[in-house]
């Protein structure tokens, strides 16, 4: 063998397990494996996870904050008027350099598959062409998925359905879109049916912003499930934001669920942005935004936490730590029970990781061995501490390495040292 990791818990609640490594994939999985391996590594119980995977990113404006100037207000709207006035400036070296330092952020976070989307609505396309550059440049530690994004309306904006088509045969993954954009309802639901058709004339998935509003008669996601089963896109289409859906009636979502469940479509919610950026035009009380989480998830619909921005017009915070996009989440969407904190860590890992249709993805033999090597004991733990990655391994080799947080002490009659994990 390559490499033995000894002595690891697992996401799933298997503990003291160890995992062998050759040749880029895992062999084998299980206690007290009795093999010989050229590299030895001790987890000491610590949690081995599958790395973190991103559902849902902006990374043709990822930190680009202060470009051409902050956004004072910190609303979406200044954040869209931000974008417009950046667009005309951004040149391709640009794009490429910071979405590579994002790369970098993100490996070191032990997050190696993102899916982006990128703007189409710029005729020169030259985001495009930037972050097809960035994905061949990351591939051999990162998967990055791109969607054809219309962020101005693929209906609304002059030749947006023509460039996403071009940004798709250039060779980007999945078509996007933005229903509640376009100028009306009616042309929101018309742009949803002549997106879902293109891709599944294509054979492609589908990733729409959707309802991102507080809007509660904003119901897009009805058409975009709609179609999904009409097409026979089962499993190929997300929802993305579906923010509207914390304000609609709650008989109308008693009907909805049962129906974005039978489309087999996924969602993928947003909670550092939507918390900060839904439910502006409210006084007191002031709604929240999200969408509903836990009830789609008790619906058997997947749900993704995506992280969506990071230093950019719409969101100055970030550094590509989805621990951080979980523990929000959690928070927002109050899942506090002790199964609905697990599902808030599967929502940073193995949901998108589905989602994108990464193969060989997990913990198990024959898939690949990507791991991240976190500084706590459980999942639970994990998003507590928004644990240090004390390695990141890809296909077998160590690509980034963290110390464990730890802080020495200088206290009389107290231990040396501080550790943040109870009974250590
Ligand atoms: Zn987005």
């Amino acid at each position: 063998m390559d490499v033995v990791i000894r002595n690891a818990n697992l996401a799933d609640g298997q503990q003291g397990v160890d995992v062998a490594i050759e040749h880029g994939r895992i062999m084998a999985v299980g206690p007290r494996l009795p093999l010989q391996a050229a590299q030895e590594i001790d987890a000491g119980g610590d949690l081995l996870s599958a790395p973190f995977v991103d559902a849902h990113f902006h990374m043709d404006a990822t930190l680009s904050y202060g470009l051409p100037r902050v956004n004072a207000s910190g609303t979406l709207l200044e954040g869209i008027a931000l974008w417009g006035e950046l667009k005309p400036q951004l040149t391709q070296q640009a794009l490429i350099e910071r979405a590579l330092q994002y790369c970098d952020w993100a490996v070191a976070r032990g997050l190696l598959a993102i899916r982006s989307h990128v703007d189409v609505c710029d005729d020169r396309l030259l985001a495009v062409e930037a972050l097809l550059e960035v994905k061949r440049q990351v591939a051999p530690y990162l998967d990055l998925q791109l969607v054809a994004f219309p962020q101005d309306g693929v209906l609304r904006a002059p030749n947006a359905l023509l460039n996403l088509k071009r940004a798709i045969a250039m060779g980007v993954d999945v078509v996007g879109g933005i229903p509640h954009f376009e100028r009306t309802m009616a042309e929101g639901a018309e742009s949803v049916r002549i997106l879902c058709e293109y891709a599944a004339d294509q054979g492609l998935m589908v990733d729409m912003h959707c309802d991102e509003s507080d809007d509660p008669l904003s119901r897009h996601i009805e058409t975009l499930a709609f179609q999904s089963n009409r097409l026979g896109l089962h499993g190929r289409v997300t929802g993305s934001h579906l923010t509207s859906m914390h304000s609609m009636d709650n008989y109308y979502v008693s009907k909805l669920l049962p129906l974005i469940r039978e489309a087999g479509v996924a969602a993928v919610a947003n909670p550092l942005i939507n918390i900060t950026l839904q439910g502006r035009h409210d006084t007191y009380p002031k709604r929240r935004g999200m969408t509903r989480v836990p009830e789609l998830l008790a619906a058997g619909i997947p749900v993704a936490f995506g992280h969506d921005c990071v230093m950019d017009p719409w969101y100055s915070l970030g550094s590509g730590d989805m621990l951080e996009v979980a523990h929000m989440g959690l928070h927002v969407a109050q899942m506090t029970g002790q199964q609905a904190m697990r599902d808030c860590f599967q929502a940073v890992t193995a949901t998108p990781a589905a989602i994108l249709g990464l193969q060989g993805y997990g913990v198990a033999p024959g898939c690949h061995a990507d791991l991240v090597l976190l500084d706590a004991a459980d999942p639970v733990e994990a998003i507590r501490l928004r644990a240090a990655r004390r390695l990141v391994m890809r296909r077998g080799k160590i690509i980034a390495e963290s110390p464990r947080a730890r802080a020495n002490l200088e206290l009389p009659g107290r231990p040396a040292s501080v550790d943040f994990r109870l009974g250590r």
